[in-house]
């Protein structure tokens, strides 16, 4: 890594000028300037480095936070969890914080370690193509062409939206955007709209415009659990404590983190479990709604756990209100001015609230990344689904590491601590590269199938496998490949120091051979 000498102005100003084959070296790239772009910058500062940039497409950092600015937008996981370990935010006004309060959160972290300097923003990465003579990525963006030594992605699972693919959507006339990209020019008051999904996003966006809409029908496919949300401000001296005696605010994280915990045992390995909790979601749908008939179709068909579990105090009741209805005929098509059920009903609409998630497992970005022999991350994962060594490498793509990549999700907890977890894995890495003067580290094949036969062993028991539903955890092929099915301190542990012996490494001075010469692990050399 002492190769990579472009200091973080230069590299920058470089960038702007640089004409299609002329490249800017830095020592890492980082796609995306998320929770975990972000925590992966500020860990590099952190370790003393300056040879690294981060390309981001938007025009500031917080990824799917910045993105997601529609009405009611706030996180379903507890605020003192939801931030970096070492940058505890005593100010959270609540205790499931808004999205504007996360974005600026993740603004003033920004600022406060100086990672801005280091950001390519409003770049988009075009082809990212690791080039096996210099042992090097070759990566085009829309701002500059680089090279790097190692890439990470860093690009999250929820950032490409999903549109549905509805007969005659294009035709419609009014408005019509995703969730995650909000129109904020079109107002919505007295206005007919139809929200079209029923997941996390969905269940905060109508509550948050029921009011103002004159009439708001919501097109439900799966009906989900949704838990009662247990949201209260905090008060002043709630927030002074924390300030002053900031052990107080880790002590109520901590508690937080092993509570959460605790729901892993029903998830993975005992779903009977889970039974209490579907429980209080039955009782949640009573106390919500009144009408029968209306408490059948919000009921699910399948067990708690199985999708994500939302959780809401206004979503029955919002069901309830009269200028509310809940479709569950399922969508022919969609005309000009209205949309179609299948039973042939005509409901007119104005604007159109597509709330239908993400490409979780069939990300574009996976087309732009080239690894050995010309293939695209897209071709590797098509044949058996997307998978990684520890959800970070990937064979045949050397030298580039995920912050959070296959099977690192959550359904319980703070991704924020999964992003940590490989945050130090990537830094131990690049500390190896630098003690032992590697060039290249590429996981091995044989290590990578062992640890995914592994884990997919174990999926099959887990209520995301045997819970009766279809979610956006599974991909085409019916395996879950976006989950974490353990402990999260399991994950911890292991990503704790970067493995060498799982991987094949090239030594830097053999680079003039193009890395023929394998570095020999401590097996190797003890055998
Ligand atoms: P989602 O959970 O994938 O929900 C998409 C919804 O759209 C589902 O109800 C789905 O129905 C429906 N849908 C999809 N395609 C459809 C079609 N062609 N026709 C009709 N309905 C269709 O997406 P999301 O709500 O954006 O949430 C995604 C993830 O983002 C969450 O699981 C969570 O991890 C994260 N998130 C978190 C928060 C938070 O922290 N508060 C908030 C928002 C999102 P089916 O169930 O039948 O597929």
């Amino acid at each position: 890594m002492t190769r990579a000498t472009t200091s973080r102005r230069s590299t920058t100003r470089a960038s702007k000028s640089t004409t299609a084959d002329e490249r800017t070296h830095v020592g890492v790239a980082i796609i995306g300037s998320g929770f975990a772009g972000l925590g992966a910058a500020i860990r590099l500062r952190k370790d003393g480095r300056d040879d690294f940039l981060v390309i981001e497409r938007g025009s500031e950092v917080g990824g799917t936070w910045r993105d997601n600015t529609y009405p009611g937008a706030a996180c379903d996981v507890p605020s003192h969890l939801y931030s970096y370990s070492f940058e505890l935010n005593p100010n959270w006004s609540r205790s499931f914080s808004p999205q504007p309060e996360i974005q600026a959160y993740l603004r003033g972290v920004a600022e406060k370690y100086d990672v801005n300097a280091n950001c390519l923003f409003d770049t988009e990465v075009t082809l990212a193509q690791w080039d096996e003579a210099s042992s090097q990525w070759l990566v085009d963006t829309t701002n500059g062409n680089f090279s790097a030594d190692v890439l990470v992605g860093a690009v999250g699972a929820l950032a490409e939206p999903a549109l549905p693919d509805i007969k005659g959507i294009e035709s419609f006339a009014g408005e019509v955007f995703h969730s995650a990209r909000w129109n904020h020019d079109v107002s919505l008051e007295g206005k007919r709209v139809a929200i079209i999904g029923t997941g996390a996003s969905a269940i905060q966006i109508g509550p948050a415009i029921a009011s103002q809409v004159s009439h708001l029908d919501v097109y439900q496919r799966t009906a989900p659990w949704v838990m009662p949300r247990r949201d209260r401000e905090y008060t002043k001296l709630e927030s002074i404590a924390y300030k002053r005696v900031p052990y107080l605010q880790r002590a109520a994280r901590e508690a937080i983190y092993w509570g959460r915990e605790s729901f892993v045992l029903g998830f993975a390995f005992q779903p009977k479990i889970l039974l209490a909790a579907q429980r209080m979601a039955k009782a949640n749908i009573a106390k919500g709604i009144k009408d029968p008939e209306l408490r059948k179709k919000v009921t699910p068909n399948w067990q708690i756990g199985c999708k994500r579990i939302l959780i809401s105090n206004t979503w029955y009741p919002m069901l309830a209100q009269d200028n509310v209805d809940l479709v569950t005929d399922g969508i022919a098509e969609v005309r000009p001015n209205a949309i179609v059920t299948k039973d042939g009903t005509v409901r007119e609409v104005d604007a159109i609230i597509v709330a239908t998630g993400f490409h979780v497992t069939d990300s574009p970005t996976y087309e732009r990344i080239v690894g050995v022999g010309g293939r695209t991350l897209a071709e590797v994962w098509q044949e058996k689904g997307q998978q990684a060594y520890k959800g970070a490498s990937v064979a045949g793509f050397p030298n580039m590491l995920f912050v959070v990549g296959p099977n690192t999700g959550l359904g319980h907890s703070s991704m924020v601590y999964m992003i940590e977890s490989h945050i130090n894995y990537l830094s131990s890495a690049l500390q190896e590269m630098d003690k032992h003067g590697l060039a290249t580290f590429e996981v091995r094949e044989d290590r990578q199938r062992s640890f995914n036969e592994k884990l997919q062993d174990h999926m099959d028991s887990t209520i995301w496998t045997t819970g009766g539903c279809a979610s956006w955890y599974l991909d085409a092929h019916g395996n879950n490949t976006t989950l974490w099915p353990s402990f999260t301190f399991v994950f911890r542990q292991m990503t704790r120091r970067f493995d060498r012996e799982a991987y094949r490494t090239t030594a830097r001075s053999d680079q003039a051979e193009r890395g023929l010469t394998l570095v020999p692990t401590k097996e190797e050399v003890s055998a």
